[in-house]
């Protein structure tokens, strides 16, 4: 017999495979991870915001001056010549970084990423001027009346003055800041500076204002590798399976599965796993008991899991922790608090929702030292081992010295040659130097005319000129020469190899 079979039409026009993200209100919450990410937002925008202002050694404690090539980092005074070590720090981050993801997972993304910090700013900005996840949602589907108009602008003004002051301070960072905010006072901030807050400004409002989960879920590079650093032992946050399904609507006061002394054995017995469960008839996720024409379910006949979506509704990035372990988590933990709380409520055990391990859930025992953190923490161990004796052993005086280009030598009329040179002096400490400069002791035949002191002010490049004089008869040819500078108390002690040449023939 033929039957008809039914269709539906989902895309009647167009080719288009765009689908428009819903937004997402994330409920807010309050619990143990929740406080660690107010603190967190607390210490690391404070950092940001306060830093540019903070003074050291009469100037800005952090300012990277680009068009002085200087970077200054409290008391330290980063030149080109030590942009070595500046990479250094960055491949100390990034070990850091990849030494954290492999021991505790997406940490970073949960409590300190920018885009995690400025996105929890905006939402308290959001819920202060629009009010909680239900009155959000019904403002938003509602007609545009006086009191939409208001809280609306009130929300907006308050994001707009957060990322112009955002970018104000971000381009602090790269000029100093009094002088940047003078410059905004007398309307003479150049084309540059104004570009570079008004974009810094516009990328936060852009990011935490609107794109928010979207740019974890779809732009960060760092979601997509960092599944390459996870292992078996690696904290993650995961939903029990064992423990909360069949998952199901029940009253309060249904005791836990885990009140089951027979089913809690195994729990007594180690191990990070609960019980099986047996499961319902036709178990699934639907499967309800709420109301009336059941009667209360058993311990034994549901998971842990009451199906009420909290953890869901908590979640920054729209997901449900329920369907295992997925890219776009960033790890914030809000659905522990979520669970923890309704768990509290049920009088069920905690941890439902809970930072664990793929070995845990599997009944097994959680390694931490295996050999990817082992090999992490040795990299990460040597490195600022290196990194702390290069920046405290770094020379305070750089010395170049170059030869002059237009003539090897000069014949003079009293018989002598002499060689032409310029001394590079880089003072790199914070105070004036008075340096000597003095050929080395093995340097008999040679000696210097003209200046032999010279001060070199804190931070400064003095460009020297220096005459080595010679008689003919003493050499010929090329000649290795060392010259040394030092200062008073010979704390600052540099020598420098060039050449003196003379003509082959005495
Ligand atoms: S918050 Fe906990 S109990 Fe509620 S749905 Fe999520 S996992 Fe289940
Ligand atoms: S599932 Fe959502 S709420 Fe839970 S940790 Fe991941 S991002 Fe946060």
């Amino acid at each position: 017999m033929n039957r008809p079979i039914p269709l539906t039409v989902v895309q009647d026009s167009g080719e288009s495979l765009y689908a428009a993200q819903p937004k997402i209100y994330p409920r807010e919450i309050d619990g143990r991870f929740a406080r660690l990410r107010i603190a967190a937002v607390f210490v690391l925008l404070g950092l940001f915001y306060l830093l540019p202002w903070m003074r050291w050694d009469g100037h800005q404690a952090v300012l990277f001056d680009l068009p002085a090539r200087k970077f200054y980092v409290f008391g330290l005074t980063f030149w080109p010549q030590d942009f070595f070590w500046l990479a250094c720090l960055l491949v100390i981050a990034a070990i850091t970084l990849f030494f954290f993801t492999a021991l505790a997972g997406r940490l970073w993304c949960g409590y300190a990423c920018p885009q995690t910090v400025w996105t929890e700013v905006f939402l308290w900005i959001e819920r202060f001027c629009e009010g909680r996840r239900n009155q959000r949602i019904k403002l938003d589907g509602g007609n545009w009346t006086r009191e939409k108009i208001l809280r609306k602008s009130a929300k907006q003004f308050l994001w707009i003055t957060l990322s112009v002051w955002t970018g104000f301070t971000f381009v602090g960072f790269f000029t100093p800041i009094l002088d940047l905010g003078h410059a905004v006072a007398t309307l003479s901030l150049s084309g540059w500076e104004g570009f570079w807050v008004l974009f810094y400004g516009f990328a936060t409002y852009g990011n935490a204002g609107y794109m928010r989960e979207q740019v974890c879920k779809y732009m960060c590079p760092y979601a997509r590798f960092q599944s390459a650093m996870f292992d078996r032992d690696t904290l993650v946050i995961s939903y029990d399976v064992t423990r909360g399904e069949p998952r199901g609507h029940r009253k309060r006061g249904v005791p836990s599965v885990l009140a089951s002394p027979a089913l809690a054995a195994p729990l007594s017995q180690g191990g990070d796993r609960a019980p099986a469960v047996p499961a319902l008839d036709g178990d699934s996720g639907s499967t309800s008991v709420t109301g009336t024409r059941r009667s209360p379910p058993s311990a034994n006949a549901l998971g842990d899991c009451i199906a009420c979506d909290a953890c869901v509704q908590v979640c920054p990035t729209g997901i449900d922790i329920r369907d295992g372990l997925q890219i776009e988590c960033i790890a914030c933990a809000a659905c522990i608090d979520a669970c923890d709380s309704v768990m509290d409520k049920m009088e069920y055990p905690r941890g439902l929702i809970r930072y664990t391990t793929e070995s845990l859930l599997a009944g097994m025992n959680r390694r931490i030292l295996r050999p990817r953190t082992a090999i992490y923490a040795t990299i990460l161990g040597a490195l600022l081992v290196a990194f702390t004796w290069g920046i405290s052993h770094r020379a305070a005086l750089i010395v170049d010295v170059l030869h002059d280009r237009n003539a090897l030598y000069r014949e003079m009329s009293d018989g002598g040659i002499e060689n032409g040179y310029t001394i590079k002096l880089v003072n790199k400490t914070d105070q004036a130097q008075q340096l000597r400069i003095a050929l080395e002791d093995d340097q008999a035949t040679l000696r210097i005319v003209g200046k032999t002191h010279v001060t070199v002010e804190a931070g400064q490049v003095a460009n020297i000129p220096l005459t080595l004089h010679a008689d003919r008869a003493d050499i010929k040819g090329r000649r290795r020469v060392g010259l040394l500078v030092r200062n008073d108390d010979d704390s600052i002690h540099v020598q420098h190899k060039s050449e003196f040449f003379a003509p082959e023939e005495k």
